[in-house]
C-alpha cells in the first residue's frame, strides 16, 4: 500500500510540487494583496478623518460642546454645512459618513456630521453613542488617532477611522473626529482590488508553469537525443570494431555512393590507405578502364536497381568477363561487388559493399575456359574428318552393302553431327565467357534474315506436320551482328519444333515496343513445368519432361542464346505452362548493338 503511494508521489510528483506551488502562491499573494488592500482603504479612512479634522475650528468645537443638543447653534450649523460638504466630495470613495462627537463624563455623543439636516439618515445632537467600538475607549485614553477592524454598533456594521483634536495648551481632549465606511463597501473595494492582481499572479503561475513544463520537455528531450546519440555512437563503435578485422572486405557508402567507412580488407584488396578512400566515389575510385559506355550503364545499372528498386546489386568480373582498375593505386582487379541498400523509413540512406578480389578465381575459370576451347579445337578436326570420312562411305556405290550396314552407316553420321554440334556449343561458350567474341554489327533486314532461317527448318516442321505462322510490323534496318543473333533464331525456333508434338503450332511475331526489337515465338508444345523454369537459362539443364521427347540435346543453347542476346544490348525472358506450350521473348535495342572487339567469332550451331 505504502510502496503504491510512493509510486504515486514519485510519477507524479511533478504535478504535485505544482498544485502545492499554486495554492502557497495563492495563498501567499492573497493575502498579501488583501493586507494591501486593507491598507488602502484604512488609510483612505484616517485621510478623510485627519482632513476634517484638520479643518475644524477648535474654538467653535469648544463652544459646541457646551451646547451639545442646539441644532440652532451657529458653530453647530456651519460645522454640519462644512462636514457636508467634505461628505460630497469623499462620498464616491466610498465614505459613508463623516461625523463629530463629544467626550463628557466618559459617555461619548454625537455632534454635526456629514449628513445635511432633513434627509433621512441625519441625526439631530447630542444623541448617545451606546455601543462603540472598542478601539475608541483606546483612542480615549491615549489620545491617538485610530482605525478600528471591522465592528457592529446599533446603526450596522463599519470600519472607522478616528482622529481626536486635542487642546494645545492642555493636551486635553476636545472631540473625536470619525470617518466611517460601511462594511459592506469596504469588503468590494478591498475585493475589487484584489481581483487584478490575483489574475495577473494565476497567470503568471500558469506561464511559470507552462515555461517549467516547457523547459523539463526540452531538458528531456535533449537528454534523450543524448541518450540516441550515444547509444548509435557506441554502436557504431561496435559495429567498426566488429567488421574492421573481418576477412571480407566490407565499405559502407552513402547515398551518392561516396565511402564512409572501409575496412582493413578493403584496403588490402585495393592496395590504397584508407584516408585515400574515403569522401570518394566508388565509382570514380573502381572504373571500367577505356571503356567509359560500359562503365555509364554500370553506374545506371546500380542506381536503377539500388536507389528506386531498393534491391542489391552485384557485379562480377566471372559473368561479365569485364575486369576494373583501382584509380588510386593503378591495380588491375577481378572483382565480385555486391552493394546492398541500407533503408531507414522507407528511404536509401546509403549502401553496404562487400568487395571481394576473385583474381584468382577469374585465373581458373579462364584455365578451364582455355583448357575446353583447347579441348574443342582439338577434338573439331578428328570429327570432322570422320563425318568426311562417313560421308564418302555413304556415297561409294563401288561395292554393295547390306540395308542394315547402310542403316548403322547413317546413324553413324547423325551421331557425328551431333558431336559436331557439341563440340561447337563447347567452343562458343568458352569463347562467349571468355569475352574474346567481336560483335560486328551492321545493319540487318531483320524479318528477310529470320524469314531465310525459317525456310532452312521447314523441314524439321514439315516432319512433324506442324504449323508455322509469322507476323511481323514494318522493322527498319537494325544495326546487330546477325551471326551472332541468328544462332538465337535458330536455336529457340528448332526447341519449339523439338518440344512440341506433331501437329503443333508454332507463331512468330516481330514488332517493335519502348525502342526495342522484340521477337516472340510461341508453341502449344509440352512446355516446361514450373520446377524446372528457375533453372532454364542454366548451362547443361534440360527439363526432365523434355529430356527424354529428345535424349540428344545438350543444355547448351539457351545459356548460349541469352548470352548473345545480353551481349547485343537485349534481354530474354519466358513463360510456360506443362503440357499447354512455351513464348519465349527477346529483345534488341532499336538503336542497335555496340560493337566490340573480339578475336573469335562463333560457330554454327544447328
Ligand atoms: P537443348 O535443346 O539442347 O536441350 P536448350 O538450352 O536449347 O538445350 O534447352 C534447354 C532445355 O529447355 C531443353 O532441354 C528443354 O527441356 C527446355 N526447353 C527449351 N525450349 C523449350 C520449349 N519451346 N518447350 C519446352 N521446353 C523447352
Amino acid at each position: 500500500m505504502l510502496n503504491r503511494w510512493i509510486k504515486v508521489l514519485k510519477t507524479y510528483k511533478f504535478l504535485m510540487i505544482f498544485t502545492v506551488g499554486v495554492i502557497a502562491t495563492g495563498h501567499f499573494f492573497g493575502n498579501y494583496f488583501l493586507i494591501q488592500g486593507e491598507k488602502t482603504q484604512k488609510q483612505r479612512l484616517m485621510d478623510v478623518a485627519i482632513m476634517a479634522a484638520a479643518s475644524v475650528n477648535k474654538e467653535k468645537l469648544t463652544d459646541l460642546k457646551d451646547n451639545i443638543s442646539d441644532e440652532q447653534n451657529q458653530n453647530f450649523i456651519e460645522l454640519n454645512e462644512q462636514f457636508s460638504s467634505i461628505g460630497e466630495k469623499t462620498k464616491n470613495l466610498g465614505i459613508r459618513w463623516i461625523y463629530s462627537m463629544f467626550v463628557i463624563d466618559g459617555k461619548i455623543y454625537f455632534s454635526f456630521d456629514s449628513t445635511i439636516p432633513g434627509s433621512s439618515d441625519y441625526e439631530p445632537p447630542g444623541g448617545e453613542y451606546k455601543k462603540p467600538p472598542k478601539e475608541l475607549s483606546q483612542l480615549i485614553k491615549n489620545k491617538r488617532p485610530i482605525v478600528t477592524d471591522h465592528y457592529s454598533d446599533e446603526y450596522g456594521s463599519y470600519v472607522s477611522a478616528f482622529v481626536p483634536i486635542l487642546n494645545e495648551e492642555t493636551g486635553d481632549l476636545i472631540a473625536i473626529i470619525g470617518s466611517d465606511m460601511e462594511y459592506s463597501e469596504y469588503s468590494r473595494q478591498v475585493n475589487k482590488n484584489l481581483l487584478f492582481p490575483l489574475i495577473t499572479t494565476f497567470l503568471a503561475v500558469i506561464l511559470v508553469f507552462l515555461t517549467s513544463a516547457y523547459l523539463l520537455r526540452l531538458k528531456k528531450s535533449r537528454e534523450n537525443i543524448e541518450d540516441a546519440l550515444n547509444r548509435a555512437q557506441h554502436e557504431k563503435a561496435k559495429a567498426e570494431l566488429l567488421i574492421s578485422d573481418v576477412s571480407e572486405p566490407i565499405a559502407v557508402l552513402d547515398a551518392e555512393g561516396c565511402l564512409t567507412y572501409v575496412n582493413k580488407a578493403v584496403e588490402e584488396v585495393l592496395g590504397c590507405r584508407r584516408d585515400q578512400l574515403l569522401g570518394k566515389s566508388v565509382f570514380e575510385i573502381l572504373v571500367i578502364p577505356e571503356d567509359k559506355g560500359n562503365m555509364l550503364n554500370l553506374i545506371k545499372n546500380v542506381h536503377d536497381r539500388l536507389m528506386i528498386k531498393k534491391k542489391k546489386v552485384m557485379f562480377s568480373s566471372l559473368d561479365s568477363g569485364i575486369d576494373l582498375v583501382c584509380t588510386i593505386s593503378g591495380k588491375k582487379l577481378s572483382v565480385m561487388l555486391t552493394l546492398s541498400p541500407i533503408i531507414i523509413s522507407e528511404k536509401v540512406v546509403g549502401m553496404i559493399g562487400v568487395l571481394n578480389d576473385i583474381t584468382h578465381i577469374v585465373k581458373v575459370d579462364r584455365m578451364k575456359n582455355d583448357f575446353i576451347s583447347l579441348a574443342s579445337h582439338q577434338l573439331r578436326t578428328p570429327i570432322s574428318k570422320m563425318r568426311w570420312m562417313i560421308e564418302m562411305l555413304l556415297d561409294d556405290n563401288s561395292a554393295p552393302i547390306s540395308s542394315s550396314q547402310k542403316d548403322l552407316m547413317n546413324k553413324l553420321y547423325d551421331t557425328n553431327q551431333r558431336l559436331i554440334q557439341l563440340v561447337n556449343s563447347l567452343l562458343n561458350i568458352s569463347r562467349i565467357e571468355s569475352g574474346r567474341i567481336a560483335i560486328n554489327p551492321t545493319p540487318v533486314d531483320l524479318v528477310s534474315s529470320v524469314k531465310a532461317i525459317l525456310s532452312n527448318h521447314q523441314f524439321m516442321f514439315n516432319e512433324k506436320d506442324q504449323q508455322l505462322s509469322f507476323e511481323s510490323d514494318k522493322i527498319p534496318e537494325i544495326n546487330i551482328d546477325f551471326k551472332l543473333v541468328g544462332e538465337v533464331y535458330k536455336n529457340i525456333i528448332s526447341n519449339a519444333s523439338k518440344y512440341s508434338p506433331k501437329g503443333a503450332k508454332i507463331i512468330i511475331k516481330i514488332y517493335i515496343e519502348n525502342q526495342k526489337v522484340i521477337t516472340e515465338i510461341s508453341d502449344n508444345g509440352y512446355g516446361i513445368p514450373a520446377k524446372s523454369q528457375s533453372h532454364l537459362f542454366q548451362k547443361f539443364y534440360r527439363a526432365d519432361n523434355t529430356a527424354q521427347i529428345d535424349p540428344d540435346g545438350s543444355g547448351l543453347g539457351l545459356y548460349l542464346a541469352k548470352a548473345i542476346v545480353e551481349s547485343s544490348g537485349g534481354k530474354m525472358w519466358f513463360k510456360s505452362v506443362e503440357n499447354k506450350g512455351s513464348t519465349f521473348w527477346f529483345s534488341l535495342p532499336l538503336k542497335g548493338s555496340r560493337a566490340k572487339e573480339g578475336s573469335v567469332s562463333i560457330e554454327s550451331e544447328k
